[in-house]
């Protein structure tokens, strides 16, 4: 098999784009399909400053590492969240890849927001679902660091995320969702701008670039994310994709012609009572968590003396 761009012994075939490369050609590849997400879909414009949410994982370093030898201004964000030797072994990654790469990056720590508890003790006392409880907290502290610092703010999501979230709300016609669902959030108020810059890339495609690159990353799971939906749908997009070659970017692509069609007005958002933050409430959801687990804390607390 010879690469089809240069005729050295190829490495990877892409049967959607019915293309053999080698590993020179293929990481060209990767940066034009990111650049070419940037620019269709205006995800970064001149002088802004882009905070890249890094998790340890391939799709977010691997962001990173793409952004940065684009030339982008980067900063990541590792938010430790708590949850066991996952948290600890991710944080390593992180710390590592900035160090090599002689990146800045920002740690926040969910426990030094809720009293010392983490996402596994929060989803315990509030009895809701660690990924439910987690996604908030995310959202909410992303947001807020990178709105605080002037940043637009970056995920990793690759194609094979956003077609299985796609396929989920088709699925349940989340017409709501569906029309909240793009690679570029503006921005309003105090919500930052945020951006999705691997929408085009699939997650195997991903995971070469990392293994190329050198990029060491976390290869375990989060212990939460065990027989999520997410994976399933994956599993059978994939099947999808083995016998049709292009479906997913189809999907997807055809998708984002239409999604005008799914979008309503925005909800009238206020200033949360507490935190200033925009809500739709008087008080965030951030901040009611907050104030349960702080509560929670003290009444143990009363108890225990
Ligand atoms: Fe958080 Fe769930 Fe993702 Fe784990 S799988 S990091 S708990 S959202
Ligand atoms: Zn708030």
């Amino acid at each position: 098999m010879r690469c089809k761009m240069c005729g050295e012994k190829a490495v990877i075939k892409l049967k959607a784009y019915n293309l053999s490369l080698c590993t020179k050609c293929f990481d060209e590849f990767i940066l034009r399909r990111v650049q070419k997400a940037i620019k269709d879909y205006y995800l970064i414009e001149n002088g802004q400053k882009v905070m890249v949410a890094v998790s340890g994982g391939k799709d977010s370093l691997s962001l990173w590492h793409i952004l940065h030898r684009l030339g982008y201004k980067t900063k990541g964000l590792y938010i430790q969240l708590g949850i066991n030797e996952y948290s600890e072994k991710s944080e390593k990654f992180v710390k590592n890849f900035a160090s090599l790469h002689g990146l800045e990056i920002q740690i926040e720590n969910v426990r030094e927001y809720f009293n010392g508890y983490g996402i596994k003790d929060i989803s315990k006392i509030v009895r809701r679902p660690a990924c439910s409880v987690c996604g908030m907290i995310k959202r909410y502290i992303m947001n807020k660091v990178a709105y605080e610092g002037e940043f637009i703010l970056a995920t990793g999501h690759n194609l094979d995320d956003e077609v299985a979230t796609l396929l989920n709300n088709v699925l349940d016609w989340k017409t709501d969702y569906l029309g909240r669902q793009t690679p570029n959030l503006s921005s309003k108020d105090k919500l930052v701008q945020k951006i999705k810059p691997l929408v085009l890339c699939t997650e195997r495609e991903m995971a070469s670039y990392a293994i190329n690159a050198k990029i060491k990353y976390i290869r375990d799971e989060c212990p939460f994310s065990v027989g999520a939906t997410s994976i399933f749908y994956k599993q059978l997009l994939n099947q999808l994709e083995e016998h049709s070659p292009g479906s997913k970017l189809r999907f997807y692509k055809n998708f984002l012609k239409v999604r005008y069609l799914f979008q309503t007005e925005e909800p009238e958002l206020h200033p949360c009572d507490i935190c200033g933050y925009p809500t739709t409430g008087k008080i965030c959801n951030f901040c009611k968590l907050r104030e349960r687990i702080v509560s929670k804390a003290t009444i143990s607390f009363s108890a225990d003396s």
